[in-house]
């Protein structure tokens, strides 16, 4: 089968590769489309979790094309996402039914192979069905089952005050999902005026450019600083100046992901003398139903999000432009049978 590889950090192309083998608990899937995420970008500069070589793609959609001998609730033929996600069910974390934080996760994409090939494997219980969502719909299921597990460990307070960093596929997603959790105020920050126009399209109530002025104006529109602080970037130093936005016993949400070596200062005193509180939410955490109902019911909008829609075939082309080109959003690549 066709599949985009990293034989070792710094540089992808399209290769061949057999298809995966299927275990008695597995679900073979066609893959029909699949993102590239801000992860994928790590894992491809070697700043992330990731075993090499690797078939990276970890936000997919595809048809059921084999499945084994212990499976039963999938057959071929059915339209399906996974979450890449696959914990051990053994260790101390999942029994004390943390699976997020397993201690021996796996990851489709991660650690193994994932979705920017013809064809992946992944056990039963990661599979979801998506009834008549577009493939390109259902491969933004994960990214924003990512969003759906971190307001379920915040308390978005009713009418909240909420800036977001970032109005890229991530921060359009949290806009949206913000919004509709009661949040009365979403201001999104970012440096592309078209990324602004498309948050602002979708949800946001304010836009700011990110810039040398930008406190000015957030100042202005929240002159007590905000109840929740969203870092969509995972820029360092955005997360560094974060803090000041946030009003006393506001909440600051560490959502982008850094480089896993990356280090910002912040005040404890601060911290300390007005009640603040840092949050991190890490991927999905069984969060996979909940996504696909913001999709199915319309709460969420995410077709909107992409920008590129590619062939496989320019696995190397689609990581140029998720890197480099200032006007993209979600890259995807179409992958047909
Ligand atoms: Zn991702
Ligand atoms: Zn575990």
């Amino acid at each position: 089968m066709k599949a985009g590889k990293i034989e070792a950090p710094g540089r992808i192309a399209l290769g061949s590769a057999e298809i995966p083998q299927v275990g008695a608990d597995d679900v073979l899937i066609q893959v029909r489309a699949a993102g590239i995420c801000g992860t994928d970008i790590h894992i491809l500069k070697g700043e992330y979790e990731a075993k090499y070589p690797l078939i990276p793609g970890h936000e997919f959609s595809g048809v059921v094309a084999g499945v084994g001998e212990r499976v039963t609730r999938y057959k071929v033929g059915d339209r399906v996402t996974a979450d890449p996600n696959i914990p051990c069910n053994r260790c101390p974390a999942c029994q004390r039914n943390e699976p997020n934080q397993c201690h021996n996760l796996a990851a489709v994409g991660v650690t193994r192979d994932g979705a920017f090939a013809e064809f992946v494997t992944v056990p039963e219980s990661s599979v979801f069905h998506i009834g008549n969502m577009s493939f390109a719909a259902a491969a933004l299921v994960e990214p924003l089952a990512c969003v759906a597990w971190g307001l379920e460990r915040l308390r978005v307070l009713p009418g909240a005050s909420v800036l977001i960093f970032g109005a890229g596929p991530m921060g359009c997603l949290l806009a949206q999902a913000l919004r509709y959790s009661g949040a009365s105020k979403v201001v999104a920050v970012d440096i592309v005026p078209h990324r602004l126009a498309l948050v602002a399209e979708l949800g946001a109530t304010a836009t700011v450019v990110g810039d040398d002025h930008q406190t000015t104006r957030l100042r202005a529109i929240e002159p007590n600083g905000f109840d929740l602080v969203v870092d969509a970037t995972g820029i360092p130093q955005v997360l560094q100046d974060a803090f000041q936005y946030l009003r006393p016993r506001g909440t600051l949400w560490v959502f982008g992901v850094t480089p896993n070596d990356a280090r910002v200062s912040f005040l404890p005193y601060e911290v300390f003398r007005k009640d603040l509180t840092v949050i991190g939410s890490f991927a999905v955490n069984r969060t996979f139903q909940a996504s696909i109902a913001l999709i199915e019911g319309g709460i969420v909008q995410v077709e909107p999000l992409i920008s590129h829609s590619l062939p496989i075939e320019d696995i190397a082309k689609g990581f140029e432009l998720a890197q480099f080109d200032p006007g993209r959003m979600k890259v995807q690549f179409q992958i047909t049978p």
